[in-house]
């Protein structure tokens, strides 16, 4: 079987088998005074060790796949690529620690777009209190950069596999303002406007929300992940971790009216299927939901609940006009899609 026809989830299943069945030997943890917590499956990798529990997370954009010299300036690229890290650590609800980057680049490539793209890692990095602390330089037909990210939190951190039916399902802010920004760029329509403006730069420098992890962390929320892929597909995946399903209410997922401005027909398929807005997903039960969201941008809102059964179903209702509708998920999988677009 190729990996084409398995999809990128389905071969994290296939590798994490081998993970678990190989992995038989022991480990240095206990000597050392550590534990890991959370292997394969969740945003981060925990440990924890004298009170404190590490995170371990990385990601990898590749040039053709994720992006494109032509449309994405190498600082832009660097911005999202640590974004994209960050808002892991910030799903834990946790704090951001150390990163090494590791470069695959074809010779020809231009020192100054390098130069550009950790400029790109610092801007973001710098208000998350990122280090990079190394990496690692290799020659490669086509560039590509991973960065892998540490983070701690003093509690044991947020988990996908926490959702229990009847808890209500909140977002921490708008969805699908950065997917409406890529369609602008990908049509070449000029940021004439206010509205345009903004959609474009939610997707060129998105905005982890590692404060707002924080809060919920701090306040007791238990099941949380972040919105890199899609809300829809994302919270498919809590819903799966946590062997339950959800009801999502239309008209309560909360768009930026440039959003509904510009996309007026589309808004709503963008705020559940676009990906990379990396606000958090998160459910908890409605006192607690009461007390936190009052906390967060006001933005923020509970879109619907977590119901039982149907591991993993997201069902979308809309109250206004009366229809139901089952989500499949849409959401970016590297090996099923077209691989030359600049989504992820
Ligand atoms: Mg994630």
């Amino acid at each position: 079987m190729k990996v084409s026809e398995l999809g990128e989830f389905g071969l994290i299943n296939v590798l994490n088998e081998v993970v678990q069945t190989s992995n038989q030997g022991t480990d240095n943890s206990s000597p050392l005074g550590f534990e890991l917590k959370v292997g394969i499956g969740d945003d981060t990798a925990v440990w924890h060790s004298s009170g404190t529990h590490g995170l371990y997370t990385t990601d990898t954009v590749v040039e053709g796949v994720h992006f494109t010299r032509a449309t994405t300036p190498w600082r832009d690229l660097g911005w999202k690529l640590m974004a994209a890290n960050v808002s892991d650590i910030a799903s834990m609800g946790g704090l951001c620690l150390y990163a090494l980057v590791t470069l695959g680049l074809p010779p020809d490539t231009d020192v100054d777009d390098l130069r550009a793209l950790y400029q790109g890692m610092a801007d973001l990095g710098n208000r998350y209190g990122v280090k990079v602390a190394g990496g690692d330089i290799v020659r490669s037909p086509v560039a590509f950069a991973t960065v892998a990210l540490t983070g701690a939190a003093e509690r044991p951190p947020m988990l996908r596999s926490k959702a229990l039916p009847g808890y209500q399902v909140a977002v921490t802010g708008y969805v699908g303002s950065s997917a409406a920004g890529l369609e602008v760029l990908l049509s070449g329509t000029p940021a004439n406007s206010e509205a345009v403006e903004l959609l474009v730069s939610a997707h060129r420098r998105p905005e982890p929300c590692i404060k707002e992890g924080r809060i919920l962390l701090m306040h007791g929320v238990a099941a949380a992940m972040d919105v890199s892929d899609g809300l829809a597909d994302d919270l498919s995946k809590l819903c799966t971790a946590s062997g339950v399903s959800a009801t999502i209410e239309a008209g309560d997922v909360p768009m930026h009216p440039a959003l509904q401005e510009v996309f007026p027909e589309r808004c709503l398929d963008m705020a559940l299927g676009g990906g990379e807005d990396y606000k958090l997903v998160f459910a908890a039960d409605e006192n607690l939901m009461a007390e936190v969201i009052p906390l967060l941008s006001p933005s923020a809102a509970v879109i619907g609940r977590i119901t039982a059964g149907d591991q993993g179903r997201v069902r979308v209702v809309d109250s206004r006009s009366g229809t139901q509708e089952e989500l499949t998920p849409r959401g970016w999988d590297h090996f099923k899609s077209p691989s030359t677009t600049e989504a992820n």
